[in-house]
């Protein structure tokens, strides 16, 4: 079955040659950040080999613990972290990254500092992509701001990675679900669309790893054709990019997301 992709931007040879890069680290603040987005898009890079790296600043601290709570306070940061290795495993991709940064204080992390971690891990995995948050955060949360802006100065810093993506709502899917409390982007600014249905199980497996988090995502309370709607279907920005490394690289097409 294929996956259907829609480039509103008319680049879709560009799009499709990012995506025949054979790694791509994806750099969040909390964990869950990897999942609801994005996990289908991560899910089905796996699939085709490419090899998908999450990196997660925080340990999701200053979340939920659950209605009744699954843990002690104490207790969160760890379980967090297992939820997050849950919902990597079941994405078919590598275990993930932590930084021990707070949760709800990114912003005030030393810049130096973090970008230089996420500069260490990108000379480790070696990716041609790198997927962030974009400038609204999609939520808006000041963590999802915070470290869009870190891998952002991240990316800026190396010299080989093709391409920066943010992950993005575009206003017609946000107006169609009356999901006022997203920041959304104009259609036409989105330059990848993913059909992850093929996917679904696998996506539905990490959103249930996080068992702490189940609670305060309003999405699964919702009818299966809304969850479908805004679940079944991966947006993305492309932020930055250097077309010239294509060129060098000479990528073929033939581990393309077009291609499944
Ligand atoms: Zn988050």
């Amino acid at each position: 079955m294929g996956v259907a992709i829609l480039d509103k931007m008319e680049t879709e040879e560009r799009t499709s040659q990012i995506m025949t890069s054979a790694s791509l680290l994806a750099v969040f603040a909390h964990p869950d950040d990897e999942t609801f987005r994005c996990g289908g898009t991560l899910a089905l890079l796996a699939q085709r080999g490419v090899r998908v790296q999450v990196l997660t600043a925080t340990h999701g601290q200053a979340g939920s613990r659950g209605d009744p709570p699954l843990c002690a306070p104490e207790e969160l940061p760890a379980v967090r972290e297992n939820e997050l290795r849950c919902a990597c495993a079941a994405l078919g991709i590598q275990p993930p990254f932590l930084l021990d940064y707070q949760d709800g204080q990114l912003s005030k992390a030393d810049p130096e500092r973090i970008v230089s971690e996420i500069l260490a891990v990108v000379r480790e995995v070696r990716p041609q992509m790198i997927l962030t948050y974009g400038s609204d955060g999609v939520s808006g949360h000041p963590d999802h701001i915070a470290i869009g802006c870190f891998a952002t100065e991240a990316f800026r810093r190396t010299l080989d990675v093709v391409a920066l993506h943010a992950i993005a709502v575009p206003h017609s899917l946000a107006k169609t679900l009356g999901m006022t409390q997203i920041h959304s982007v104009p259609d036409h600014s989105i330059s990848l669309t993913v059909d992850v249905s093929t996917v679904w199980n696998a996506k539905m497996s990490a959103i249930h790893c996080h068992q702490t988090q189940l609670g305060e995502s309003p999405i699964l309370q919702a009818s299966p054709e809304k969850q479908h709607l805004f679940l079944g279907t991966e947006h993305f920005q492309t932020v930055l990019f250097r077309p010239d490394l294509l060129v060098k690289s000479k990528q073929s097409n033939s581990q393309t997301l077009m291609s499944l």
